[in-house]
C-alpha cells in the first residue's frame, strides 16, 4: 500500500472516530429549561406573594394577553421557578379581594401553556394546574352561562361553551399525557382559561353578549 493510501485509509478511521465523540458528548449534555430571563425576573420579583394581573384597561397588557403562548417543556416544569410561578398563581386566584375560579399564566404575565382551575366537580373543590392543556374533544351540545374574567374587571357576559369536554395535557411528574372528561360549569372554566393561551378572551367571541 503506497504511503497515500496508508494515510487515507488512517483519515477514514480518525474522521468518524471525532464525530461520534461529538455526538456522545452532546447527547450527553443535560437539556436546560427554557425560561426566559425576563420570565425569571418577572416570578422572582413576587418573592411568594400575588402577582400583578394583567389587565385589558391597558393597551401593553392587552396586546400580550392576545398572543399565544408557548408550551412547558418537561425542563421547564422540573426547575424551581415552576413551582413558584404555580405558588404565586394560585395566591392570585384566591385573593379574597378578588377571587376568581381559573387563571392562566398570560394573565400574570407568563406567555406559556400553563393553567389552574378550580375543580368545582371535585370533593372539596380543589384548584389544579394543567400543562399544555388541549381539547381533543369540544361536544356539539352548548350551553350559555354567565362568565367574568380577571382581566376584565366589573364585566360580565354570557357565553356559550360546550356542554362537556375532552382534555388532554402533561403529568407534572411523569410528563406523561394524561386525559381527563370534563362536564357541567367546570367545562366552561376550562374553555374560558384555555382560551386564554390562544389570547382569546370571552369578550372576543362573537356570540357573546355583554353586561357592564
Ligand atoms: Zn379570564
Amino acid at each position: 500500500m503506497k504511503k497515500k493510501q496508508i494515510l487515507l485509509a488512517l483519515l477514514t478511521l480518525i474522521v468518524p472516530g471525532l464525530l461520534l465523540t461529538a455526538c456522545q458528548s452532546k447527547q450527553a449534555e443535560k437539556p436546560s429549561a427554557t425560561w426566559t430571563a425576563e420570565e425569571e425576573a418577572l416570578v422572582h420579583s413576587y418573592n411568594d406573594s400575588i402577582m400583578r394581573l394583567w389587565l385589558v384597561e391597558s393597551a401593553s397588557d392587552s396586546l400580550f394577553l392576545r398572543q399565544a403562548c408557548t408550551p412547558l417543556t418537561r425542563e421547564d416544569v422540573a426547575d424551581t421557578l415552576f413551582q413558584q410561578l404555580k405558588h404565586q398563581m394560585l395566591l392570585t386566584v384566591t385573593n379574597p379581594e378578588n377571587e376568581g375560579v381559573g387563571i392562566a399564566a398570560p394573565q400574570v404575565g407568563i406567555g406559556r401553556r400553563l393553567v389552574a382551575v378550580q375543580r368545582l366537580d371535585k370533593a372539596g373543590e380543589p384548584f389544579e394546574f394543567y400543562i399544555n392543556p388541549r381539547f381533543t374533544y369540544l361536544s356539539p351540545d352548548k350551553q350559555t352561562g354567565w362568565e367574568g374574567c380577571l382581566s376584565i374587571p366589573g364585566r360580565r357576559g354570557k357565553v356559550q361553551r360546550s356542554t362537556h369536554v375532552v382534555l388532554q395535557y402533561n403529568d407534572e411528574t411523569t410528563f406523561e399525557l394524561c386525559t381527563d372528561t370534563v362536564r357541567g360549569f367546570t367545562a366552561i372554566i376550562f374553555q374560558h382559561e384555555l382560551d386564554h393561551l390562544d389570547g382569546t378572551l370571552y369578550t372576543d367571541r362573537a356570540d357573546t353578549v355583554l353586561i357592564r
